[in-house]
């Protein structure tokens, strides 16, 4: 396989990067800001980062970037497989996030009604997913409904022209954001638990939703609680059949894995420990000359590498217009579990120095390693915990017998 690439596709990366280095050095600043700023943009919890995450947004639709993976039709860029390749690498090399500030519409909630929504559904949603003017997330779990997801209780009964909610949600990412919400809901209680559920789009500003933010361990509140009192979505808002909401369900989480697998800037945390590792004692010598260390990085690198290239392979099963299948579980667990470790490692090399947080004199950079260890067992959890990947991995990939 020849893995150069063509002169049109180094020219598209050099605009491409051109582009991301002008844009981040105006939104969130230069040099080092950039890096240490945009690295925790995704904590949303602060209203200016927020704010310069939807401005970033902004320009990242208009140069044509927004959504590079979906057809020209829906207007997304119909981008090649190369680059679209091209597009996560740069981008991911600034640590940004691929989707700007409506990640889960982008990457997944788009895609699903592309493939399984209505037209009036794709006309009415997808250009405002594009602009961010309606950001989106996703209402799947609940208190007694995580790894069994099929599980969940939030009721929905048909009145009329319309469904009315009750019930509670748990660690919605955004809500406190969002605009808009993909929401599972039973609306058969006599069916077996994976039949009787629908898969509902709700408008987050309708009368009986509350919102309760719920702060992580790093000290930021991007997640939340939703409460619904009698809330009533029109029947419109129905993707899918009813009762027949796993499915489309499953094709989200299919999006959100694959994702999950290519979000994390791995590759630019793991470069910024070798530049770490140059600045810091480790054993009486500086960090980068010792063998444990260089041993640790190499493999780390080598991983990385592994990582981005099975990347590729799961962009052309989509690019070939399928959704993508178990051997996304692959990527999510590969890309979270190194970066827990990464994270771990980076803790170590700090010894003491790791338990300063952000804000406390003589954190490392600002305590960015600290924050990183804190989050990343948390994303070894989001869209399906790493044991429960396993399961699928044992399961629908090895075809080992159910456990
Ligand atoms: C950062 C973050 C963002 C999130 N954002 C969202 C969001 O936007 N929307 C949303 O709906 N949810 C979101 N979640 C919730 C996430 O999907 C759930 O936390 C996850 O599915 C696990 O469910 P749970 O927390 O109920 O744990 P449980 O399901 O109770 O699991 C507890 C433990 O048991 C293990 N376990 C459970 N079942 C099995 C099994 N069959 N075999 C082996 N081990 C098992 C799990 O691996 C875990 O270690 C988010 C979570 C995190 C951490």
């Amino acid at each position: 396989m020849d893995f150069r690439f063509s002169a049109e596709e180094e020219a598209f990366r050099a605009r491409l990067r051109g582009w991301i280095e002008r844009t981040t050095a105006e939104v969130f600043g230069r040099g080092d800001a950039i890096g240490a700023s945009t690295a925790s943009l995704l904590d949303v919890g602060d209203d200016s980062k927020w704010e310069r995450l939807k401005e970033y947004h902004r320009r990242l639709y208009e140069a044509g970037y927004a959504a590079l993976h979906w057809p020209k039709e829906y207007g997304g860029g119909g981008a090649t497989l190369i680059e679209q390749a091209i597009y996560q690498d740069e981008v991911l090399s600034f640590g940004l996030p691929l989707y700007g500030c409506n990640q889960l519409a982008i990457d997944r909630i788009g895609p699903t009604l592309i493939f399984m929504g209505t037209q009036a559904q794709k006309d009415r949603y997808l250009p405002k997913m594009l602009t961010g003017e309606e950001i989106w997330c996703q209402g799947y779990s609940e208190p007694n409904a995580g790894s069994d997801l099929a599980g969940l209780q939030t009721r929905a009964v048909l009145d009329g022209d319309s469904f009315v909610v009750n019930g509670q949600k748990v660690w919605t990412s955004l809500a406190h954001r969002a605009d808009w919400q993909v929401l599972l809901v039973r609306t058969d209680p006599e069916a077996p638990k994976h039949k009787g559920i629908s898969y509902l789009l709700v408008d987050m500003k309708s009368p009986g939703i509350t919102i309760r933010p719920l702060v992580q361990i790093t000290g930021e509140a991007g997640f939340n609680e939703v409460f619904y009192d009698n809330v009533r979505v029109p029947k419109e808002n129905l993707v899918g059949e009813l009762n027949q909401g796993w499915q489309v369900s499953i094709a989200t989480l299919m999006y959100e894995r694959v994702s999950g697998g290519t979000r994390h800037p791995v590759e630019r945390t793991i470069n910024e420990l070798i530049a770490l590792s140059k600045q810091i004692e480790f054993d009486g010598m500086t960090a980068n000359r010792h063998p444990y260390v260089r041993q640790k990085l190499s493999q780390f690198a080598i991983e990385a590498r592994c990582l981005r290239l099975s990347r590729y392979r799961s962009l052309t099963a989509q690019l070939r217009g399928k959704i993508p299948g178990p051997e996304s579980s692959f990527g999510k667990l590969f890309a979270t579990e190194l970066n827990l470790r990464v994270a771990m490692f980076a803790d170590e090399l700090l010894g003491s120095y790791s338990a300063l947080d952000k804000g406390s004199f003589g954190a490392v950079e600002g305590g960015r390693w600290t924050q990183r260890a804190l989050a990343a067992r948390g994303l070894t959890i989001a869209a399906g915990s790493s044991e429960i990947q396993h399961n699928i991995i044992g399961e629908r990939v090895l075809k080992l017998p159910k456990g």
